[in-house]
């Protein structure tokens, strides 16, 4: 069992320069906790906080991070999904405010394992990032 102050690691898997966990609160947790207040200065970044919600069943974070023209009226996550962890293949800045991520996300389900490879699109728009949408590889 992890100490009461032992911060929780960050879903997204982040390390530290020292090659350490990051704790949420530090990563993930600064973009999905306060959004109003702090989006996510890159489309990496926002990826990540991205999965991270998921894992969190943030609904609020994912719905206002997904672009306007894509963004889906209701979420529903997959009951009993344990994700596994989030590999950042490429991140790929197309223009200032164009950019593309591409990942590996793995979750097992009712005893089977799910990866999921995808190269999303992202836009930033008013000096935020958002998911567009994504080819699943
Ligand atoms: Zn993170």
């Amino acid at each position: 069992m992890p100490q009461p102050s032992t911060p929780l690691p960050c879903p997204c898997g982040a390390l530290s320069p020292r090659r350490t966990p990051l704790a949420y609160a530090d990563c993930c947790g600064r973009y999905v906790e306060h959004f109003d207040a702090t989006p996510a200065p890159d489309a990496e970044r926002l990826m990540r906080s991205r999965y991270s919600a998921f894992v969190r069943e943030r609904g609020d974070y994912l719905l206002a991070t997904w672009h306007a023209s894509q963004r889906p009226a209701t979420l529903a996550f997959e009951p009993g999904a344990h994700w596994l962890g989030l590999e950042v293949r490429s991140h790929r800045v197309l223009d200032a405010d164009h950019a593309e991520v591409e990942f590996v996300a793995r979750y097992r389900v009712a005893g089977r394992a799910v990866r999921l490879h995808e190269k999303s699109r992202f836009v930033r728009e008013t000096g935020r990032w958002y998911y567009v949408d994504g080819d699943s590889r």
